[in-house]
């Protein structure tokens, strides 16, 4: 009898010992399925927009600051011209923590000479100075917004048809021998008057018919702080506040501003994180 219940007590221990060795399992199954329930598209290279998915519900911090995920687990940050740091991504879901580590791979930037070029265009009057920084808050302003939307998730179009790109992101420009702050902008060809179209669906936070640096200028919230902008524009077809469907055509390419010439110049924003728009884009 006792023998007996010293084996029942023994098969009792075993049982619990059997319980804590499958919950542990469980536990390590569930943790690793979790480790796999995120996901990142884009390449770990500098100047790129990475948008990820996770379990909705989860809580991202990038370098440790948290950014939005949406409803359905979608989130985006872009990383900058220079980084050289890499990436924490930390997830937290139900108490649950996973950091994940990613090297930010270099990319080449060009050197562009540009001479001859009237003064003025190479530094502004000084009777420029507030307008310019009047339009610097407007831009500023529209590239803040941290909206619900989630148009990021989606493919980018090319804004103009049969083009050719004749500025690239990144590019130091030396205007008239004195270097100036790199070129952010994907510069396409056009003839004035060419149709420009949205490459993403998006909301128009800025519609500017002559800002002093970028003329006609109009700026898309796709949401989570990613913004495009386009520059330079002859004719604006959209106004503030109104929703776009990618494809739409928004306006036509002009020479407004300080231009060169007639030219697309468009630009990708995660809030005032300047990124490379080929980096979203299929060119050939
Ligand atoms: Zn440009």
């Amino acid at each position: 009898m006792v023998f007996k219940k010293l084996k029942m007590t023994y098969l009792y221990y075993k049982t619990i010992k059997m319980k804590l060795v499958f919950n542990s399992l469980f536990f390590i199954f569930c943790f690793f399925s979790y480790l796999d329930s995120a996901e990142l598209i884009g390449k770990f290279e500098q100047g790129n927009l990475i948008v990820g998915k996770t379990t909705p519900g989860s809580k991202i911090y990038i370098d440790k600051k948290q950014i939005k995920v949406s409803k359905k687990g979608f989130f985006v940050f872009g990383l900058n011209k220079d980084r050289k740091n890499d990436v924490a991504i930390d997830i937290v879901e139900n108490g649950f923590n996973k950091k994940i580590i990613k090297k930010v791979y270099k990319k080449k930037y060009k050197i562009q000479k540009i001479e001859g070029l009237p003064k003025k265009q190479v530094t502004p009057p000084k009777e420029f100075y507030e307008r310019i920084r009047g339009d610097n808050k407007l831009i500023g302003k529209a590239r803040s917004i941290n909206s619900n939307l989630s148009y990021f998730i989606n493919e980018f179009k090319i804004p103009i048809k049969n083009t050719i790109i004749t500025g690239v992101y990144g590019s130091q420009r030396i205007l008239n021998g004195i270097p100036k702050s790199p070129h952010y902008g994907l510069d396409f060809a056009a003839k004035e008057g060419t149709n420009i179209k949205a490459m993403l669906d998006g909301v128009v936070t800025l519609s500017e018919i002559d800002l002093y640096y970028t003329g006609g200028t109009v700026i898309f919230d796709h949401g989570h702080g990613v913004s495009t902008l386009y520059m330079h524009m002859k004719d604006i077809f959209v106004k503030k506040g109104q929703k776009i469907k990618q494809g739409e055509v928004i306006g036509t390419v002009g020479k407004t501003g300080r231009s060169t010439g007639a030219h697309l110049d468009i630009r990708l924003n995660w809030f005032d994180v300047k990124l490379d728009p080929a980096s979203v884009l299929k060119l050939d």
